[in-house]
């Protein structure tokens, strides 16, 4: 190792994912040292492929924007679901609150590589190939064991440490923060493909959710990627899965043929790459924020795939964060719980509401019912757009809501 790099920070960040790399430049904006330690080589695989028009908010003020958009990523202006023979498409530029209208399908391995760039290219000091090992907090300063790429093991301090780990869950499982998701278990299986799609009413700008007409808590993502390839997937409740035989391919393609709308628009695609599974992907924790620390994206909380409400969630508890730990560390005393937790819970419980909703049946009688006025879509729209935490959106301010539209949609 090499024992002239500078081992204490104002913050370390665990994780150069979206939220991550956010962080991290929103914090080195303010002046503060900001070390990011991660613990794979990018560019590298990632789920998460789809992104809300909020999420473009977040790229600007992390002055990020500009770098994503000279990517030539997907362009996307919707969201579509079709239900056998019923189908409903949603712009964003129907939706009720301003704000972006569009976004990116995005591969994340690029993307993610991207953010990471840019938070670098600002004078962020990111160190691959460098996992955390342990983490220990005092008075007003953080320890972290760190094991480098050869293998050793070092110590790095921090005033605040934000754990941007995603799905590795660094500080919930070192501290025993772990809660289990109130959704019942469930597994996606997903792969990219180069998707030969030729139907003409497809449109590539909008994330397309099939859903199976014989289970309808099943359900297929497709999300086209410029030059003709795409990300499929599968989400179904892991009990049922637990006793499909055969390998990941196999399982993919046995359960898109049960949906043969899904199954004749891939019928010419080429599976030429590597598929995968995730078992039992929702999770939370007890709390979200403690002694020198606090959690951001998917580190605190997953809800569920079927909104592509990950990434602006993660964003979004980046810039949060990034406000309160500055505050924190420049002389004042914020209140995490109202500063930070809070509002963040705001969108996120939006979210929970419409995933709920989704798998019970509630929000499908919404979306394919023709009884909803423009105004409900518009409505509807924005939090399918991202803005989750809009108060002057009725469903954002009481998701409750979704229970006697179901009924009015329902009686149409
Ligand atoms: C099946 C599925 C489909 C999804 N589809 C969508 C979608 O379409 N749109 C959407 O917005 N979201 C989607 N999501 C969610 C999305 O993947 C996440 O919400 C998003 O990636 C979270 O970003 P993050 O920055 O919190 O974490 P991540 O992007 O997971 O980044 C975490 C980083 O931390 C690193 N790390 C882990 N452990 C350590 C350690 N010990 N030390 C150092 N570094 C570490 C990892 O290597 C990784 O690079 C999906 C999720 C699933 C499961």
């Amino acid at each position: 190792m090499n024992r002239s790099k500078r081992q204490m920070f104002d913050v370390v960040i665990v994780g150069a994912g979206p939220s991550g790399a956010v962080a991290a430049a929103l914090l080195q904006r303010r002046s503060l040292s900001v070390l990011v330690l991660e613990k794979q080589q990018f560019p590298r695989f990632s789920i998460g492929e789809s992104l809300l028009p909020h999420c473009m908010d977040f790229l600007d003020q992390a002055d990020m924007l500009a770098a994503v958009q000279a990517a030539g990523f997907q362009f996307k202006n919707g969201a579509a679901f079709r239900l056998g023979e019923n189908s409903e498409s949603f712009d964003f530029s129907d939706k009720s609150c301003t704000g972006w209208n569009s976004t990116f399908q995005v591969e994340r391995a690029r993307f993610d590589q991207i953010l990471a760039d840019e938070a670098a290219a600002q004078g962020v000091e990111i160190r691959y190939r460098n996992s955390i090992t342990s983490f220990h907090s005092t008075a007003g300063k953080a320890r972290l064991g760190v094991e480098n790429a050869a293998g050793e093991i070092y110590q790095v301090g921090a005033r605040f440490v934000l754990d941007a780990s995603g799905f590795g869950r660094v500080l919930a499982r070192l501290l025993d923060l772990e809660q289990a998701s109130d959704f019942v278990p469930r597994t996606s299986i997903f792969t990219h493909v180069t998707d030969n799609i030729d139907a003409p009413w497809y449109d590539r700008n909008k994330i397309l959710v099939h859903v199976d007409p014989a289970q309808r808590d099943i359900w297929y993502w497709l999300i086209p990627f410029a030059g003709g390839r795409a990300s499929i997937g599968v989400i179904a409740p892991s009990a049922q899965l637990a006793d499909m035989p055969g390998d990941d391919l196999s399982r993919l393609r046995r359960l898109l043929a049960q949906t043969p709308a899904k199954s004749e628009l891939l019928a010419n695609a080429e599976y030429d790459s590597p598929v995968a599974s995730i078992e039992g992907y929702a999770c939370n924790v007890t709390r979200l924020y403690g002694d020198n620390y606090a959690l951001l994206g998917n580190a605190g909380e997953f809800l569920d795939p079927v909104f592509s409400s990950g990434v602006t969630i993660a964003l979004k508890s980046a810039s949060l964060a990034a406000e309160v730990v500055t505050r924190q560390l420049t002389g004042s005393q914020p209140d995490w719980e109202l500063e930070y937790a809070r509002p963040l819970k705001k969108g996120v419980e939006t979210f929970r509401e419409f995933v709920a909703a989704w798998y019970d049946g509630r929000l499908q009688d919404i979306i394919f019912s023709s009884g909803k006025s423009e105004d409900v879509r518009r409505m509807i729209c924005s939090v399918l757009a991202g803005y989750a935490w809009d108060e002057h959106n009725p469903y954002v301010q009481k998701p409750a809501r979704l229970n006697t539209l179901a009924e009015l949609c329902r009686a149409h």
